[in-house]
């Protein structure tokens, strides 16, 4: 692994001036929003990491004595909220003692969308081509929120301060208050010439593309965590985590239970009293349900493996495929001859059209089964 030096290209003697440059700079040149599809969110990730620590003097000297920066135990974990805050305080200064001027870096929002997709990519995984407005970095000032060329100027009300100091009346006399400088709403800086695209913030609106790869097995409720591919920050600011949310359609035939995929196979009677193999198109192509001569309605087959993927760990859940045994309707003469002659042959005997009832009845919960 290379060290936080190697990843900001610093040698370990590098003063706290170059390394805020060399994080600068390289945190342009890999913000992802800037090279979409290029892979250089990991490598965007290290540099300001290793920013994180080499700019704080005291995680410096830790890391320098250590090697690691986890001695001290006080490292928050990177990557989550709150890791870009403070590194942006140190960054831009804004955060020490609360006086200095604001910055105009701050970090992107995090967004949250909702996506459908079919049962059918639940199950097998898609890529999803998810299309978002979003707030994404000016090209044309780079996040610098000036025109190309000009530069931000000391503001002349506050001379950089921010703030300005202002007497007020009160009865125990002439007292001084701090208020934020209003010609250059606190920043310090003014913009003589904002850039004409982003008009001074850093950053313009656009509708973009955003490929999601959704793995087998999501669900509805499922989030897909994107870091950094959120709405991009002010000035500069690095971009704040998208999440999409799954919301998994009804499918005409399946239907999900846990990792299982249920579906109900209506068979005629005479099909279920003789038995048969009935095909069955499931999201695995073609499939044989066999029907076992003498099977009930209620009836369940199980075909293993032909669920859902489970999204932890491997495997996948059952296709239960529950039996409908469909009594004909309708019949005719000659039809109902024949089954009057079974149930002959079966002794099943009416008497003047009644059904004997002993024997016949049984508790209800002996019938149902599955
Ligand atoms: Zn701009
Ligand atoms: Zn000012």
């Amino acid at each position: 692994m290379a060290s936080h030096y190697e990843t900001l290209g610093l040698s370990p003697d590098a003063s706290q001036e170059e390394i805020k440059k060399a994080h600068r700079k390289l945190s342009r040149k890999l913000h992802p929003d800037l090279n979409p599809g290029g892979d250089t969110e990991e490598e965007y990730k290290a540099v300001s990491h290793a920013y994180e620590v080499l700019s704080d003097p005291e995680k410096r000297r830790n890391y320098d004595a250590t090697g690691n920066e986890n001695g001290t135990g006080a490292q928050g974990g990177f990557g989550g909220f709150g890791g870009f805050g403070d590194i942006f305080e140190q960054f831009f200064g804004g955060g020490d003692g609360g006086q200095g001027p604001k910055s105009r870096t701050a970090p992107g929002r995090d967004a949250l969308i909702r996506i459908r997709i079919s049962l059918e990519d639940a199950v097998k995984g898609t890529n999803h081509k998810l299309q978002l407005r979003t707030a994404v970095l000016c090209t044309v000032c780079r996040g610098e929120c000036v025109e190309p060329g000009s530069h931000p100027v000391t503001c002349e009300t506050c001379h950089g301060a921010g703030h300005i100091q202002r007497p007020v009346r009160s009865l125990l006399g002439q007292m001084m208050t701090v208020a934020e400088c209003p010609a250059c709403s606190g920043y310090g800086t003014t913009l003589p010439k904002p850039c004409p695209e982003c008009q001074g913030s850093g950053r313009v609106a656009e509708t973009v593309t955003k490929n999601v790869k959704l793995p087998a097995g999501v669900d509805s409720g499922t989030r897909v965590h994107l870091p950094g591919q959120g709405e991009v920050g002010t000035g500069g600011g690095p971009a704040g985590d998208l999440y999409v949310e799954i919301e998994v359609d009804r499918h005409p035939v399946f239907e999900r239970d846990g990792d299982d995929l249920r579906a109900v196979l209506s068979v005629p009677m005479t099909a279920a009293a003789l038995g048969t193999d009935v095909t069955l198109e499931t999201f695995d192509g073609d499939h044989e349900v066999s029907i076992d001569p003498g099977t009930q309605s209620g009836d369940e087959v199980r075909m293993n493996d032909l669920g859902v993927p489970h999204l932890r760990g491997g495997g996948r859940g059952d296709l239960r495929v529950t039996i409908n045994v469909e009594t004909p309707r309708g019949l005719d003469e000659a039809q109902q001859k024949l089954l009057r002659d079974l149930a002959e042959a079966r002794e099943e005997t009416f008497t003047e059209g009644k059904l004997e009832s002993r024997g016949l009845f049984s508790r209800l919960k002996d019938r149902l089964r599955g």
